[in-house]
């Protein structure tokens, strides 16, 4: 059976491309490479297993897989906010392909969705029954909104065309081969901490995330794909919540670095609480993230110490 990953060279792509591979599949992975790097997947491509291809989801493509892991769209604000018409176009033409795709091939197909569909939440931990706070106008629209579209396009094939889909929220995820420039916090503070330059911090830094470690998302995303019967959505993420401050706090201690504190305006419709309630992880795939946070960070710090000396 062939698994296509559209987004593959991306942070995530990659690491679920490398993760089906050790798993015996065989991958076929799509990228436009807008925030994906060749080099995320060059230690694949001698792989006779591994085909990549250059291909914008905006347009459609035939080709023939039994799974779909449709993670194509920026992530990180500064990415998916550079050009807003685009990333809606990416969540919506690009999930409309592929679920076209996985209709007329028969695959089963799992959405990248985000915790940004509970937009600023009300309810707290997030709860996948809760239906979100999100400004369609606001400049995390383009973002949230599409991938909301993304989600009822989901449902919708499923219950008009009976396509077997699966819809995964991802809640932060962090690890080594973040863009270097994505302008998330945890690459942001790593960056800054090795460099001993300014920590940023937006608004007082009492928004709290919650980071989950990649290997622990990628293989909850792969345990969900192969789970019978159970669409979602589904929360994935690592409930273990911080504030902005104290993850700044721990960087630093972890790195060692002489960086002050700098703080800056907080961007407008930033999140003020975020944290998955993973009890139906549990439940449905006995998953729960591992890793904790200074174990995945030393990981990541490292991982960015090389990049910067590269
Ligand atoms: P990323 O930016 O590293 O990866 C996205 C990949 O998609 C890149 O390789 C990019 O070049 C590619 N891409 C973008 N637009 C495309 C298009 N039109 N056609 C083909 N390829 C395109 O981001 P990531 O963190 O790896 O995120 C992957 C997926 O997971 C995204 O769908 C994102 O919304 C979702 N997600 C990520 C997080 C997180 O914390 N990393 C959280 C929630 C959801
Ligand atoms: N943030 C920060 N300094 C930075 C980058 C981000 O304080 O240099 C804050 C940001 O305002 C948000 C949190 O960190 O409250 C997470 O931001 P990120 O862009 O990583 O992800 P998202 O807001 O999409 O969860």
């Amino acid at each position: 059976m062939i698994d296509l990953v559209t987004g593959a060279a991306g942070f995530l792509g990659s690491h679920l491309c490398d993760a089906l591979l050790a798993r015996g599949h065989e991958v076929i992975g799509l990228d436009n490479f807008f925030t994906g790097r060749k080099e995320n997947v060059r230690h694949l491509l001698g792989d006779p297993r591994f085909e990549l291809i250059r291909h914008d989801v905006t347009s459609p493509i035939l080709l023939e897989a039994g799974r779909i892991y449709h993670l194509a769209c920026p992530a990180s604000p500064i990415h998916y906010q550079y050009n807003p018409v685009k990333t809606i176009k990416t969540s919506v033409l690009g999930t409309i392909h592929m679920l076209g795709l996985a209709k007329r091939v028969k695959a089963r197909i799992l959405l990248a969705s985000t915790s940004e569909v509970y937009g600023d939440p009300e309810q707290h931990p997030q709860r996948e029954s809760y239906w979100g706070r999100v400004n369609p106008i606001g400049p995390r629209s383009c973002y949230d909104e599409g991938k909301r579209v993304a989600e009822s396009l989901m449902v919708n094939y499923r219950a008009q065309n009976g396509v077997d889909t699966r819809i995964a929220r991802i809640f932060n995820t962090y690890g080594p081969r973040m863009a270097l420039n994505d302008g998330r916090v945890v690459s942001n503070f790593i960056l800054q901490a090795l460099r001993h330059e300014p920590i940023t911090i937006f608004g007082r830094g009492e928004q709290t995330r919650s980071f989950c470690y990649v290997s622990d998302l990628v293989e909850g995303v792969a345990l969900m794909m192969e789970q019978d019967g159970f669409a979602g959505p589904l929360n994935l993420g690592n409930p273990q919540e911080v504030t902005v401050l104290e993850l700044a706090e721990t960087i630093l201690r972890l790195t060692g670095s002489r960086s002050k504190l700098e703080f800056r305006p907080l961007p407008a419709d930033d999140p003020e609480r975020r944290c998955p309630d993973v009890a139906l992880a549990r439940e449905k795939l006995g998953w729960e993230a591992r890793v904790p946070l200074a174990d995945g960070l030393r990981e990541t710090i490292a991982h960015f110490r090389r990049e910067l000396k590269a």
